[in-house]
């Protein structure tokens, strides 16, 4: 008690009396509040740094929803499988392999003008696979700047109206 009143204002040292402490002899541990098991995983770790970093802007359920319709489109199957590999990141640019320290240069092999990313790749790369006139490539960037998911979003939606 002498040690709280020596180091603590009044306010202080009432709110730390406050804190309620266990009496059991129990040793601390560490626990992960990303998992219900208290267990980390790599899945969850890999989760919490997507969110951190910006990479999706909803929650874990509307992700789950938004690919579930995405999946029920009437549109060809390689073109969604395309979309949710393009949508996670999973496609192989060479940006990606940097990423992935690989020693390879980020430009794009086919016109070897811009960087090859996902949205290079499908957009704006002059052999694009997503040819310019199905899509309005400028919203399209501004899109994909925002978030991936928008933009397959975007893409999904053309589909519709073809
Ligand atoms: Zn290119």
């Amino acid at each position: 008690m002498e040690i709280l009143s020596n180091l603590f204002e009044e306010k202080d040292r009432l709110l730390i009396l406050k804190v309620h402490l266990y009496l059991t002899q129990a040793n601390d541990h560490l626990v992960w509040s990303k998992e219900l098991s208290r267990v980390y995983s790599v899945k969850s770790g890999y989760d919490l740094l997507q969110h951190t970093q910006g990479r999706w802007n909803g929650n874990d359920k509307e992700l789950a929803i938004y690919w579930k319709h995405m999946w029920n489109l009437k549109i060809p199957l390689k073109v969604k499988n395309l979309m949710w590999r393009a949508g996670m990141n999973f496609l192989p640019t060479m940006v990606q392999l940097r990423s992935k320290h690989v020693n390879v240069s980020s430009l794009c092999p086919v016109c070897q003008i811009e960087d090859e990313t996902i949205l290079h790749r499908l957009v704006s790369c002059p052999e694009a696979t997503l040819s310019q006139d199905l899509i309005d490539t400028e919203e399209l960037d501004r899109s994909f700047k925002r978030n991936t998911q928008s933009w397959a979003e975007e893409v999904e939606d053309e589909q519709m109206m073809k």
